[in-house]
């Protein structure tokens, strides 16, 4: 069964004449959680789950629907410029969502998964806590559960974060929190909240990688970007640390990260893992093994500084 084609997909809603930017030809295919698990997961190792996994993944796939039908009603006589007190209110806004770091940066065209695209190239990048004391027990029920739990509250929260800046004059797209249009990851690390480890998965000081991404796009230009990224020392703790290599049980996550020709990196082998992932409860060892989940971001930092 192909679910990609009951999944919303911002091609049914925004017609080819409508302005959009596109990816590039280095740009990826993008993963679609759902798709992997129906594709590699045994029905009888998913019995236990079914019930509670499934409405939630509705009622997720309904918030994504709801982020792409609603591209078409933007403000008329709309503002492209921001002050610092809306933006201030956003931030207040959005924590009172759940979100525990918002970044802004602009969409390359590489990060732009094939076949997909956006209307506004400036983003407002969301991030949302996963329970520590639910990814401690991974893999388990109640891991797995949390991840589609934190998916619905996010995808809740952009929704609810990209009618906010609606309603101030602003233009903007909700990038769903399942099945984005962008590899949300590298928009993260470009903002500077974090750097994608040797698991592929975005590393933040607040939770390390226990965390979920989403992003809105919008109009507004004056958002304060920066190309600065103070976390990129992890990239050499990662070569010295590889506890997420030792522990994955099928061995998908690469010693040495793969490196394309155009620069882009392929961190694990998703076949390998998508078993695991879909037969037992999403897995998450990489996330309860990380250094950066199980120690302080800080003490780590100024360890192997010294
Ligand atoms: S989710 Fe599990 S199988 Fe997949 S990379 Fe992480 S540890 Fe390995
Ligand atoms: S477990 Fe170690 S190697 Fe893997 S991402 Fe975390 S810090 Fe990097």
């Amino acid at each position: 069964m192909k679910i990609t084609k009951i999944l919303p997909n911002i091609n049914k809603y925004v017609d080819k004449s409508t302005p959009c930017y596109y990816p590039d030809e280095t740009a990826h295919q993008g993963l679609v959680v759902p798709e992997i698990i129906l594709n590699y997961g045994k029905l009888r190792k998913q019995i236990r789950e079914i019930p509670s996994v499934v409405p939630l993944l509705v009622k997720t796939i309904n918030q994504s629907k709801k982020s792409y039908s609603q591209l078409c009603e933007q403000p008329k006589n709309s503002k492209k410029t921001i002050s610092q007190k809306q933006l201030d209110n956003f931030s207040k806004y959005a924590k009172s969502l759940g979100i525990f770091h918002v970044g802004f940066t602009k969409v390359e065209p590489s990060m732009i998964f094939k076949g997909k695209k956006i209307l506004y190239q400036n983003a407002i990048i969301l991030l949302m806590e996963m329970k520590r004391e639910k990814i401690e027990l991974a893999p388990s029920f109640e891991t797995g559960h949390e991840i589609f739990v934190t998916y619905y509250k996010l995808g809740l929260a952009v929704n609810k974060l990209t009618e906010y800046l609606k309603g101030l004059q602003y233009k903007a797209q909700a990038g769903p929190a399942l099945g984005g249009d962008v590899n949300y990851p590298l928009l993260a690390q470009k903002a500077g909240l974090g750097l994608i480890g040797k698991h592929g998965l975005l590393i933040t000081p607040a939770y390390g990688p226990s965390l979920r991404i989403a992003a809105i796009y919008t109009e507004i230009e004056n958002l304060p970007s920066t190309n600065l990224n103070e976390h990129e020392w992890i990239a050499d703790f990662c070569e010295q640390c590889l506890q997420c290599v030792k522990k994955c049980p099928v061995h998908a996550i690469y010693g040495k990260t793969k490196v394309f020709s155009d620069g882009s990196k392929e961190h694990i082998d998703y076949k390998k893992c998508a078993i695991p992932f879909s037969n037992n409860n999403r897995c998450t060892i990489c996330i309860k093994e990380c250094l950066f989940f199980t120690e302080n971001y800080h003490k780590i930092k100024d360890n192997y500084l010294k």
